[in-house]
C-alpha cells in the first residue's frame, strides 16, 4: 500500500512498525459545538482509512482525542453559564450521535485532554529537565530554537518563521516562535495544580502526551485536517521528539478542506452546515459518498446541488442492491448455470481493480468509479433467470467493496411491519377521502396474504392468521 506522507511530500510504501498492526492518532474535535461538514470530511476520511486497513487484514489501534479544555471551551462555557466539564460532556454526547449517524466506527480510544493532566504535567516537567522548555511566571514555553528540526513537516525554516512572527512578539517568550505548553490560570478559568502553580495545558501538548501514553513513542500514522500541519503538528513533533528521542510518526496524513460554494465556510457568510441538519434530510450513505467521491487531498467544494447528485448516485448503486436482493429471494436455483463460473471470475476482477485504487493512497474517487462499473456490469449480466449462487456472489461483492467506504450496507427490503403499517396508513387515508373501494381492496389484499386488520376504538390492529 502507498500513502502520501506530508513529511516527505511524496507517496511512500506503507510499512508498519509492527507487522500486521497500525497505530494511528487523529486530531479530533474541540467539543464546544455540533460538528460541521468540514470536520465530517476529516472524520469520514480517516474512518475510511481505518476501515480499509482492517479490510486488508491489519489490526488498527485508532485513537482520536477530544479537546475538552481550551480558550473556545472556556468562552462558550462562560456564555452559557455552565462549567467547561459540563459543556464537554454534553458535546461529546452530541459528537457520538452525529458520528454514529454518519456510520463512523467508534475509535479504539477517545481520550479527553482533561483525563491526562497528571501525564501532561510529567511530560512538561521532562521537557524542562531536558532543557527544551522554560517557565516564566507560571507559564511554560517550548523553546523552538532548541529543536533543530523545527519546521520539517511544513517545510519552513525557523528564520523565516521568526521574521513572519515579529508582529506577535510576547515579551515573556525568549523567542517569538516559542509556544505555550502550560498556561497560567487567569481569573475565572478552570485550573489544575502543577509545579508552576495553577494552570492548564496548552493545546499541542495534549496530543503529544496522549499519543505517547496510548500508542507509544513512535506511531505509524498521525492524521488530521490540512489546517493542522502548522503550527499544531509541527509543535507536536517538536515536543514528542525532544522528550522521546525517537521519530514521532512514520507517516503524516492530511485531508484537504471543505469549502462551500467556493468560499470558506463561516457562520457570518451563512454557508455553514452542521452534520446534524443534513442528517435530518440525507442518508449517511449520501454524505459519505460526497466526502469520498473526491480524493482526500483535494479540496472539496460543497453545495446543495452536490447533495442531490450524490443522492441520485447512491440510488443507482442501491437499485442494483435491491434487484439482487429480490433475485436472491425469488430464485430457487442454487446450482451455477452454464457460463456463470466465468462470470464469477469476471466479478472478482472488479475486486482487484478496487484494491489497486485503494492501495494507491486511498483513492476513494477511483474506487467509487469501479463500483459504478461493477453495477453496470451486474445490471447487464444478472437477471431473474440467474442462479441464486451468482446473485449472492454479486451482492456479497457489492457489500464487501462498499464496507471500507462505509456505504451500501443497508438492505433495501422493507420489513413486514413497515410494509403493513404503511398500508394501514394508506387505507386510513382512503377512508377519510371516502374511497371505500380502495380501502376495502387494501384490506382484502392483506387478508389474501394471511394478514388480518381489526378496527378497534384504539385504532387499527393487525395480526397474522395462524
Ligand atoms: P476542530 O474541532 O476545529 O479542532 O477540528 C477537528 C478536525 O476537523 C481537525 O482535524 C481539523 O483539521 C478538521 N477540520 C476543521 N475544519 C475543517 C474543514 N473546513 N474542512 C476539513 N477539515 C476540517
Ligand atoms: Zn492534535
Amino acid at each position: 500500500m502507498k500513502i502520501y506522507n506530508t513529511m516527505k511530500k511524496m507517496k511512500e510504501e506503507f510499512v508498519p512498525l509492527n507487522d500486521g498492526e497500525v497505530n494511528m492518532y487523529v486530531c479530533g474535535p474541540t467539543v464546544y459545538n455540533l460538528f460541521h461538514i468540514g470536520n465530517a470530511r476529516t472524520f469520514i476520511v480517516f474512518d475510511t482509512v481505518r476501515r480499509y486497513f482492517e479490510y486488508r487484514g491489519y489490526k488498527v489501534n485508532f485513537v482520536q482525542n477530544f479537546t475538552d479544555i481550551d480558550d473556545k471551551m472556556i468562552k462558550k462555557a462562560n456564555e452559557e453559564n455552565t462549567s467547561v466539564k459540563e459543556l464537554g460532556d454534553r458535546y461529546i454526547d452530541e459528537y457520538y450521535k452525529d458520528a454514529d449517524g454518519l456510520n463512523i466506527e467508534r475509535a479504539t480510544v477517545n481520550p479527553r485532554a482533561t483525563q491526562f493532566i497528571d501525564e501532561i504535567i510529567d511530560f512538561v516537567s521532562e521537557l524542562i529537565d531536558k532543557g527544551f522548555a522554560y517557565e516564566v511566571d507560571g507559564d511554560v514555553y517550548f523553546s523552538t530554537k532548541k529543536f533543530g528540526d523545527y519546521g520539517k513537516l511544513s517545510g519552513q525554516n525557523l528564520e523565516d518563521l521568526q521574521a513572519g512572527a515579529r508582529i506577535d512578539v510576547d515579551e515573556r517568550k525568549r523567542d517569538p516562535m516559542d509556544f505555550a505548553v502550560w498556561k497560567k490560570q487567569k481569573p475565572g478559568e478552570p485550573a489544575w495544580e502543577s509545579p508552576w502553580g495553577s494552570g492548564r495545558p496548552g493545546w499541542h501538548i495534549e496530543c503529544s502526551c496522549m499519543a505517547y501514553k496510548l500508542l507509544g513513542k513512535t506511531i505509524d500514522i498521525h492524521a488530521g485536517g490540512s489546517d493542522l500541519v502548522f503550527p499544531h503538528h509541527e509543535n507536536e513533533i517538536a515536543q514528542s521528539e525532544s522528550r522521546n528521542d525517537a521519530a514521532f510518526a512514520r507517516y503524516w496524513m492530511h485531508s484537504a478542506f471543505v469549502n462551500v460554494n467556493n468560499q470558506k465556510m463561516s457562520k457570518s457568510l451563512n454557508n455553514f452546515f452542521t452534520v446534524r441538519e443534513l442528517l435530518g434530510k440525507y442518508d449517511a450513505d449520501v454524505l459519505r459518498f460526497i466526502m469520498l467521491s473526491g480524493h482526500y487531498r483535494t479540496q472539496l467544494n460543497f453545495s446543495l446541488d452536490l447533495l442531490d447528485s450524490a443522492k441520485a448516485s447512491m440510488e443507482r448503486l442501491y437499485n442494483a442492491v435491491g434487484n439482487l436482493e429480490r433475485f436472491a429471494d425469488e430464485n430457487a436455483d442454487e446450482a451455477l448455470k452454464e457460463g456463470e463460473q466465468a462470470y464469477i471470475d469476471n466479478l472478482n476482477a472488479f475486486r482487484d481493480r478496487y484494491v489497486e485504487k485503494m492501495d494507491d493512497d486511498f483513492n476513494t474517487a477511483d474506487a467509487i468509479s469501479v463500483l459504478f462499473d461493477l453495477v453496470k456490469d451486474i445490471n447487464i449480466n444478472i437477471n431473474a433467470e440467474s442462479s441464486k449462487a451468482v446473485v449472492k456472489c454479486a451482492l456479497d461483492l457489492l457489500r464487501e467493496l462498499g464496507a471500507p467506504l462505509g456505504i451500501l450496507q443497508k438492505s433495501t427490503k422493507v420489513s413486514l411491519e413497515e410494509e403493513v403499517e404503511g398500508l394501514i396508513r394508506d387505507r386510513q387515508r382512503a377512508r377519510k377521502e371516502r374511497n371505500w373501494a380502495l380501502a376495502d381492496k387494501i384490506r382484502d389484499d392483506l387478508k389474501a396474504r394471511g394478514i388480518i386488520l381489526e378496527d378497534t376504538p384504539q385504532g387499527v390492529r393487525w395480526f397474522i392468521k395462524q
